[in-house]
């Protein structure tokens, strides 16, 4: 990606005032942010791993959110992605759609992701809960606790090199901390039991109602870029 398209993109996501002043390089074109798509196929058995992991999702009755739901939300992306993405929990849309992060929060989240270089399909993006809470409550622990199965086997199955976490929700559980998000920022952390680092970001719907936090998304976003490159 060229740098002026990045810069289209840290401008729709609010960032191109500030990029002018304080401008830090941007992703370097010589070493791409994911692994070129080799056309490999999932081995046939992941296949049928994945397939049975989604239908356990798809009919699972673990916690009372399985009464509200149109569907589960499975998550969305590239099986062998060298990125994941984890947000909280689906909301009205997702729920509708079966898919994360759609609507207005879900393009901006597409739009930071190309703002380092990734397409959507490039990354999995999935949540803590695969169902939606009501009225888009947080999600309780026993809801999470119950889910986390499904979560864990994705990331075992993926292997990602890099997980981003969008929102407090997401970060406080993944990593089984109680910090405030805005202490997070700014870290290493690694995902429990793993060598796979995660760095903690704000939720793209957050970034919506606070525009003026997206400056910090993108230093977040930053981090993630060389987190990931000295993997
Ligand atoms: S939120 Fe998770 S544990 Fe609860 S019913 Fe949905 S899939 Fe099952």
């Amino acid at each position: 990606m060229t740098s002026s398209l990045q810069r289209q993109y840290l401008q729709l996501i609010g960032v191109d005032v500030w990029l002018d002043r304080n401008t830090p390089p941007l992703a370097d074109e010589a070493a791409p942010l994911a692994k070129a798509p080799t056309g490999d196929q999932l081995p046939s058995r992941d296949v049928e791993v994945w397939r049975t992991l989604r239908k356990q999702v798809s009919v699972c009755t673990q916690c009372d959110l399985h009464r509200g739901r149109k569907q589960t939300v499975f998550g969305t992306g590239d099986q062998q992605a060298d990125w994941m993405v984890i947000g909280e929990a689906p909301g009205a849309e997702e729920d509708r759609q079966g898919e994360p992060f759609v609507g207005r929060a879900g393009q901006l989240l597409n739009a930071m992701l190309l703002a380092i270089g990734l397409e959507r399909q490039q990354v999995f993006i999935a949540n803590i809960l695969k169902c939606r809470p009501p009225n888009n409550r947080d999600p309780r622990p026993e809801e999470v606790a119950f889910c986390e199965a499904y979560l864990k086997k994705q990331i075992h199955l993926i292997q990602p090199k890099i997980i981003l976490t969008v929102g407090r929700i997401a970060a406080q559980n993944l990593l089984k901390v109680e910090t405030a998000i805005g202490r997070m920022r700014g870290q290493r952390y690694r995902y429990p039991g793993s060598d796979i680092p995660v760095v903690v970001t704000y939720h793209p719907a957050y970034l919506l109602r606070s525009p003026k936090e997206k400056r910090k998304s993108w230093q977040d976003l930053q981090l993630a870029m060389r987190v990931y490159r000295e993997m």
